[in-house]
């Protein structure tokens, strides 16, 4: 590479070095580079892992300067996202920093279409938390027309495929092109899919969100964000700057962590994928549960959609569980193996009934479960138990109620 800092090939920005483009033989699959990308450069004595760089400054004369326009534990975790994404990664320190800075570069009073069955951090960041900044227009993803026609006269489609918690899936590539025809900026949250089980780029997506929180980092130990653009497009350099002035910029041991989960992403991702599959098809017949969803058991339009734009389906899958919230809850507080916790993409399996938050769009005996890469005999158990546990104590509070309803033999007046 040409060291040349007068050479118009190597730009410099004052809001940070772009992650180092890394010649690799195009023949690489994700999987490998995944494993391979952002290290250092193989020489004697030099380590295999970038380690985390705590730098609050730097000496003067490079592009970077100062710890809130770059950082090199960034860099090779941009670079390795940005590779399997298919563009160019910028880091932000959550899902939300990230998903608040492409918002940032959004017009005052323009619109943005947002998924109605979507992260309702996002819904809830457009409509209380900034009252009036933006006009939020909710709309199901998955009825294209609807989603077409709420594009009207729109700055930004907002879309999460697979829907997060009801798992239905959107025609992407339909919608960006309408979008686009409309003028409308088209961004994928493809936190629930990572770039080995989606790449929303090449589907026609302006931009890509992530909440690094989850698959790619892991863990359930990092929070961390991150935003992916084509190559060459102005958008990097935007959001950059906003990372460098918002201030929301990432700890480098987050970072580190994150890019130490990426290195396994395609054994988890593939792990759990098909754990998943089988519990829904499993649970699909259980008779504690009146519905699975998952994209691996969708059928219809929603099939030839999966088939279309998913490598593989998922690490998440909700049911419905017979009885409603109350039984819902039960299974979820009856689990020993499977973890009753928010969030998702761990490598321990987690649940929870999504309706208990406000703004939630799921039916109250929904349970969202994300798998993660226990053994699938133990994770079915453990399933299987708590189902029965809920069943039982459904059918206990239906006898205390008919014993309630049935009135006693008393004297009058008594
Ligand atoms: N997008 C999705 C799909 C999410 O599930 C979440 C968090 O749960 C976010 C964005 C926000 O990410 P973070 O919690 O890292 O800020």
């Amino acid at each position: 590479m040409d060291d040349d800092p007068d050479d118009p090939g190597s730009p410099r920005s004052p809001f940070g070095a772009p992650a180092a483009p890394v010649a690799r033989p195009p023949a690489w699959s994700r999987a490998t580079r995944a494993v391979v990308a952002g290290r250092p450069e193989r020489a004697p004595d030099a380590p295999l892992n970038p380690p985390p760089v705590f730098a609050s400054a730097y000496h003067a004369g490079g592009p970077v300067a100062y710890a809130r326009d770059g950082n090199p534990t960034w860099s090779a975790f941009e670079t390795v996202l940005g590779e399997l994404e298919g563009g160019v990664a910028v880091a932000f320190a959550s899902g939300m920093a990230a998903t608040a800075a492409v918002f940032d570069d959004v017009p005052v009073g323009a619109t943005i279409v947002v998924p109605r069955d979507g992260y309702y951090g996002t819904r809830t960041l457009l409509g209380a938390a900034v009252a009036g900044r933006w006009q939020a227009r909710a709309v199901d993803v998955t009825d294209t027309d609807a989603a077409v026609e709420a594009c009207d006269g729109a700055h930004v489609l907002w879309v999460e495929s697979p829907t997060n918690p009801m798992l239905d899936v959107a025609d992407i590539p339909a919608l960006a092109v309408a979008a686009h025809a409309r003028g409308a900026t088209v961004v994928v949250d493809n936190t629930l899919m990572t770039p080995l089980g989606q790449r929303p780029l090449e589907l026609g997506a302006d931009l890509v969100v992530h909440s690094a929180t989850k698959l790619l980092a892991g863990h359930s130990d990092v929070v961390l964000g991150a935003v992916v653009a084509p190559d060459g497009s102005e958008a990097c350099d935007r959001l950059r700057q906003r990372r460098s002035l918002g201030g929301a910029v990432p700890g480098p041991m987050e970072v580190y962590l994150a890019l130490r989960g990426v290195r396994t992403l395609p054994l988890r991702f593939e792990r759990a994928s098909t754990t998943a599959h089988e519990l829904a098809r499993r649970l699909a017949v259980h008779p504690g549960v009146e519905r699975v969803r998952y994209p691996g058991l969708a059928s219809g339009e929603a099939r030839s959609r999966a088939l279309a734009q998913l490598d593989g389906f998922g690490t998440v899958l909700s049911f419905e569980v017979a009885g409603g919230a109350g039984a819902a809850e039960a299974v979820a507080r009856s689990t020993q193996l499977v973890v009753h916790a928010t969030s998702l993409g761990g490598v321990e399996t987690t649940i929870e009934r999504r309706a208990k938050w406000p703004g939630e769009v799921a039916p109250p005996g929904l349970l969202r479960l994300s798998v993660g890469c226990e053994d699938v005999g133990d994770l079915w158990a453990d399933l299987a138990h708590a189902l029965g546990v809920a069943a039982a104590v459904q059918r206990a509070d239906a006898t205390h109620v008919a014993l309630r309803a049935t009135p006693r033999s008393s004297s009058p007046g008594s």
